[in-house]
């Protein structure tokens, strides 16, 4: 296939069996020839990985849960490839020499294997925005100090990256999110209270792994996203808006002060912002279905409704507070998310729960800036303790 890509770029895929993963192999068996894949990484699934390491013919496979070792070595006997499991295997297959990293693990997790990418002064496409919500200062310095490149995969930040192409960063005056308000976008708040796990999988434009599509449903994925461009593009809050746009066509706009709004379009398919990583500063060659804008005819705007969707304003103010805060919210989030899905706590105290324990860390002095990784690991694990503790209560308090 023409890809209209020079050098062969040699890649590792950490989080490969996810739904970030799936659409990232896709792109490379489609590109094989450009490509050459170093080490895939994944939590527990033994059988998907080996499958995958196969499939891409990767030197190296590493899983996080150790139990699963001798199920990932028995399906990759006689491959060649190199097996490996624990947390550290995965900090070793993100250590070893590959151009480019994809980050797409989910959760705080992700940010010792990262790092570890980022430290050896990698191309890093970076999906995990948790490793920004919970260390974005530390994290960008990083990738500063190694000279490492963070390209951003998420389809906001994304857009935004392509749009600031095109002016002055001194001329900037707005970065504009956009968001599809999820599957909730339209219903009252009482009908949100009752609201089902499965209701809240239920995606409206997107197809994604359970965690970022909760976080979709009660916003606090655009939360999430507006700390991720803070850190991204060096941006105040002030300088951050969000928008409701349910289309999901334009995947965010900047504003410039001479009133020029750039925006990035495409179809919903996280394909093209990760065939974009993939292949810059260059481009690929079809990565998704072409936009077909007659056939959608309209894009529409709204302002996401701060009483349904609390989760942005939280996310917003611990930005502002800085220090641990966006970190403590995270972990927080993480914990409330879980016990959500596991139907321990209702749809609208998941940011319920977020909030207590983010006040309940303050209370107890635990919010100091993260200045190492292990600074933001601790702030990560007791806010995890203290939610978990906080969790009975918040789930039984009247909404
Ligand atoms: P997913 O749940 O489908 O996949 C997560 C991957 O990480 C899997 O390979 C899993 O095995 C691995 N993983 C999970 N927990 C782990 C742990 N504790 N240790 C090691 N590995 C672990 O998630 P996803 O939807 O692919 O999302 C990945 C990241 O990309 C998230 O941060 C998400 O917010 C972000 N993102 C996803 C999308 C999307 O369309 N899916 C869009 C934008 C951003
Ligand atoms: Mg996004």
């Amino acid at each position: 296939m023409v890809t209209g890509m020079t050098n062969q770029r040699s890649v590792t895929l950490l989080g490969a069996t996810g739904s970030i993963g799936g659409s990232t192999v896709d792109l490379l068996v489609r590109h094989r020839a450009r490509f050459r894949v170093e080490a895939v990484t994944a939590a527990s699934n033994a059988k998907t990985l080996a499958a995958l390491a196969r499939n891409v013919g990767a030197r190296f496979a590493a899983i996080a849960e150790p139990a699963h070792y001798a199920e990932l070595k028995d399906h990759l006997s006689g491959s060649g490839i190199e097996v490996a499991a624990g947390p550290e295997a995965l900090v070793e297959a993100a250590a070893r020499p590959a151009d480019w990293v994809m980050g797409a693990i989910t959760g705080a997790a992700g940010l010792r294997p990262t790092l570890a990418a980022v430290a050896r002064g990698a191309t890093v496409a970076l999906a995990n925005k948790e490793c920004l919500v919970c260390a974005g200062r530390l994290f960008m310095r990083e990738a500063a100090r190694a000279g490492a490149t963070v390209l951003p995969v998420d389809s906001e930040h994304n857009a935004v990256f392509q749009a600031l192409a095109s002016g002055r960063r001194q001329d900037l005056s707005k970065i504009i999110l956009t968001a599809s308000g999820g599957p909730f976008r339209t219903w009252p708040l009482e009908r949100m209270r009752e609201a089902t796990v499965e209701q809240a999988l239920r995606h409206p434009n997107w197809a994604m792994g359970k965690k970022v599509t909760i976080d979709s449903a009660t916003m606090m994925n655009k939360g999430l996203e507006l700390i991720e461009a803070h850190h991204l593009f060096a941006a105040p809050s002030e300088l951050i808006d969000i928008l409701v746009h349910p289309q999901s066509i334009i995947h965010s706009m900047v504003e410039f002060r001479d009133g020029s709004v750039i925006a990035q379009l495409g179809s919903p398919d996280m394909r093209v912002p990760i065939a974009h990583c993939l292949a810059w500063p260059e481009r690929m060659e079809g990565a998704a279905p072409r936009l077909d804008l007659v056939q959608i005819a309209s894009l529409t705007f709204e302002a996401p409704d701060p009483a349904r969707f609390p989760a942005i304003a939280l996310a917003r103010k611990a930005l502002v507070a800085g220090g641990g805060a966006a970190t403590a919210l995270n972990a927080a989030n993480e914990i409330a998310v879980d016990a959500f899905i596991n139907r321990r706590l209702g749809f609208a105290r998941i940011v319920a729960l977020v909030e207590e324990t983010i006040l309940e860390t303050e209370r107890r002095g635990l919010l100091k800036e993260p200045e190492s990784i292990d600074d933001a690991l601790n702030i990560d694990h007791v806010s995890r303790s203290l939610a978990r503790e906080l969790l009975p209560q918040v789930a039984a308090m009247a909404s």
